[in-house]
């Protein structure tokens, strides 16, 4: 493998037989003779196309007169390209005059660009490349973070270490065949940098020292941090730590409804009695954001008062407000709008942002993260301190279960990294994985500088356009009137307005530049039919355009079914097929994430499923022609028939159940809180729950989080009463067994229900009756 690679960026003609272009000739052979790959571009075009695709590029020559067209030299466009997409990479600007009247006449700007000037002919072409050459060598050094390149550092030592592990950079593999097999599988490299914390070199993540503090303080800067730690088991671990730090035994902590289990955890782990905040839902039965009501003084301390659980708290107010950020389907909130509405009521607010931790490299989400509250947006003494954690591993490049906590803390709560420390080494291994601390070190540093931004627009500029596609092919079935109108949608406004001009353009026909640079496109306006959220206020929640909710007819937003419709399950299972795997179904919506790894070809080919499912569903084609495997199943239930007459089915079902209204009355009224998480389960590990089947639950107290897609969210947390039969809860939860029963291969989503492989009896646990001894 080359070195890195220099772009070439001169014009054709200037490499023409005269002495200058041979001199050109000469020096490109001579920057090979050193190892580097280079790329040579003859256009202001070919020299972008590299830009946008070569990310190994360590050095630029560039020539001013590149032919831009209009007069342009080109090479200025090549020059701000450059500095868009790489943060200090060595541009070599190539002049054809003698003499420095021609220097004199170049923009002011593009002295801070360039690091050097080459006239082909006052040197010689071994001089020239020397100093390219030495330029790359030098970038491709200083790009690396700190942790990564000391860890490079360290394997070309290449020590004999005598601590653990004891494979030894992998050698105690080899001694057997399965081990050489895994080794050889991984290669050497792997094995190499799994070191042991006895290598002093490389600083500690316990006590955030060397190169590893160091990482840790480059992560901060990037992400906005006062202080950064390095999880290297997964945001949950994130989340476990900060509730065990923020919040005591019997002490009070707001939580959202739609929280993930390890928030839970974090509340078994303090002994912390939950208040719960209620996101609002909409007709698809997506779940919102916190409503601004329902985060307000007023309201949270009506919640407070009239939770049973509060009585015996050791003290009246909440120590901690822990919310989802973004939602699963994309919703953002205005961080610090919720920082000031939560700050009467508590003096730590968690922003848990497992699925976003890109937002503060894209202007689209600017304030939309937790590490955007702090004393420049948020003066005076009532900010509360943030707490942000973040799947690293989940939206940006990282090894699973790599993850950040980021906290700015305030004066009324300070955060004492003595302290904080101590729930930092509770929920750590003594023996972290170095290439996963590696791969977090490269995740920040991909995003530092002007790549970051790059990178998440191009995300988002892709997303743009498969929204766009979508629409417009829908759009233009229905024009060509020679098949059913109908098509899928994408979850999104229907119109925009241009804010320069006041403009309202349709979706399809809004400039991408507008879409993905305009927060005001989508953000979700009080009442507006397409989101179907009531009891919002303008600005307060945004859908971020790379997480993208494709909808099927058969509902819309605000709750009104048709006749006909597509269950999205039929849809996804016929994505799966084609080996398209989405991100979530929920009964009339699917989840797809464009995330840095997109493609166009990935997205044609997702539009292209749903333009083939389409045609299979007018052509009424047979069901064993479009899901085999099913139908091979389960053959007394789906053979003999068709696409349609399935989806026409499983749609009359669930209308006739009511699923989706059944399910916005279960989210209406929380169950009845009776024991806080902590007491269950303590009775969980002396014995004391049974699994109960749902006809029989009645009255009974849950032992453990049930969750259901739709809605995605907790219905039922450990302590909270089950209700009665005919109660919200568990009529959702019988409608939820039926369907399963009457579709077999497509049951619901649900964890902490088991089903019974035989009858198909949903079952939950459930404390043993008699006296909650709280
Ligand atoms: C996935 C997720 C987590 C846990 O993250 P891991 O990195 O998988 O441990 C926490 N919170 C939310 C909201 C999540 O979606």
């Amino acid at each position: 493998m080359a070195d890195g690679t220099v772009l070439f960026a001169l014009r054709e003609s200037s490499l023409g037989q005269g002495a200058g272009g041979g001199q050109l000739r000469r020096i490109r052979e001579a920057v090979e003779a050193r190892g580097l790959e280079v790329r040579w571009a003859g256009s202001e075009a070919d020299a972008r196309a590299v830009l946008r695709t070569e990310s190994g590029l360590a050095a630029a020559v560039v020539g001013w007169d590149l032919g831009g067209g209009e007069n342009a030299p080109g090479g200025d466009a090549v020059l701000r390209q450059i500095g868009r997409r790489f943060k200090d990479l060595p541009v070599f600007l190539v002049m054809t005059d003698e003499g420095d009247e021609d220097l004199g006449r170049l923009p002011l700007w593009v002295s801070e660009v360039v690091v050097g000037y080459v006239w082909p002919l006052e040197d010689t072409p071994a001089f020239i490349a020397g100093r390219v050459a030495g330029a790359a060598r030098a970038y491709r050094e200083a790009v690396l973070p700190p942790f990564f390149r000391a860890l490079r550092k360290f394997d070309d030592a290449h020590e004999y270490s005598w601590h653990t592990p004891a494979h030894s950079g992998g050698v105690a593999f080899l001694k057997s065949p399965v081990g050489r097999a895994f080794f050889d599988y991984y290669g050497e490299r792997l094995f190499r940098s799994d070191l042991s914390i006895s290598v002093e070199e490389l600083g500690s993540l316990f006590e955030h020292t060397g190169p590893i503090g160091e990482a840790e303080r480059n992560a901060a800067r990037i992400f906005g941090a006062d202080r950064t730690y390095f999880v290297l088991h997964g945001d949950s671990t994130a989340d476990r730590m900060v509730g065990h730090f923020c919040v005591g035994r019997d002490e009070i902590a707001l939580v959202d409804r739609n929280c993930h289990k390890s928030v839970l955890h974090g509340l078994v782990l303090s002994g912390a009695r939950p208040v719960y905040l209620v996101p609002t839902r909409n007709g698809f039965g997506l779940a919102g954001p916190l409503p601004p009501d329902g985060i307000g003084a007023g309201t949270v301390a009506d919640r407070i008062a009239g939770n049973p659980l509060t009585r015996r708290a050791v003290s009246p107010g909440a120590q901690y407000a822990v919310i989802t950020n973004s939602t699963y389907d994309g919703l953002c909130y205005d961080a610090v709008w919720v920082a000031r509405a939560l700050a009467p009521s508590t003096p730590r607010v968690h922003f848990d942002e497992a699925w976003f931790a890109y937002a503060r490299f894209h202007p689209l989400y600017a304030g939309r993260y937790g590490m955007s509250v702090g004393p420049e947006t948020f003066a005076g003494p009532d900010r509360p301190t943030v707490f942000a954690t973040q799947s690293t591993h989940k939206l940006l490049a990282a090894l699973s279960q790599s993850a950040m906590v980021h906290v700015k803390a305030a004066p009324r709560a300070p955060v004492e990294h003595e302290r904080f420390n101590e729930a930092f080494m509770m929920h750590g291994t003594t023996s972290p994985l170095y290439p996963a601390i590696a791969s977090l070190d490269v995740a920040a540093g991909m995003m530092d500088g002007p790549q970051g931004h790059w990178l998440i627009d191009e995300a988002v500029t892709e997303a743009v356009r498969f929204r766009q596609a979508v629409v417009r092919t829908g759009a233009r079935i229905e024009a060509a009137g020679d098949r059913p109108a109908w098509f899928f949608g994408a979850w999104q406004p229907e119109a925009v307005t241009d804010p320069a001009t006041g403009e309202r353009i349709a979706f399809a026909d809004a400039p991408v530049e507008l879409l993905r640079t305009e927060p005001a496109c989508w953000r979700l306006e009080p009442g507006a039919d397409w989101h179907g959220f009531a009891g919002l206020d303008d600005g307060y929640c945004l859908l971020d355009p790379v997480k993208v909710t494709l909808t099927c007819p058969g509902i819309n937003a605000l709750g009104e079914t048709a006749d006909w419709g597509i269950p999205a399950r039929v849809l996804t299972a016929y994505l799966a097929r084609r080996n398209i795997v989405v991100e979530k179904t929920d009964s009339y919506t699917a989840l797809v994430l464009f995330s840095m790894g997109i493609t166009k070809g990935k997205w044609g080919t997702l539009l292209d499923a749903l333009m083939d499912f389409k045609a299979l569903y007018d052509e009424g084609a047979p069901l064993d022609r479009v899901l085999p495997g099913l139908v091979g199943r389960f053959p007394r239930r789906y053979a003999d028939m068709t696409l349609d007459g399935l989806c026409r089915s499983m749609h009359d079902h669930l209308r006739r159940a009511g699923l989706v209204t059944l399910l916005d009355t279960a989210f209406q009224e929380l169950p009845e809180p009776v024991v806080p998480p902590q007491w269950c389960y303590g009775q969980l590990i002396r014995g004391g729950t049974e699994r109960v089947r749902i006809a029989d639950a009645a009255g009974r107290v849950a032992a453990a989080m049930v969750t259901v897609t739709p809605p995605g969210i907790p219905v039922l947390m450990p302590g909270e009463s089950v209700g009665g039969a005919d109660g919200p809860l568990l009529r959702y939860l019988g409608a939820l067994e039926s369907f399963d029963r009457a579709f077999p291969g497509f049951g619901s989503e649900t964890h902490g229900v088991t089903v019974d492989p035989d009858t198909g009896d949903y079952s939950i646990a459930c404390l043993l009756p008699g006296p909650a001894g709280e």
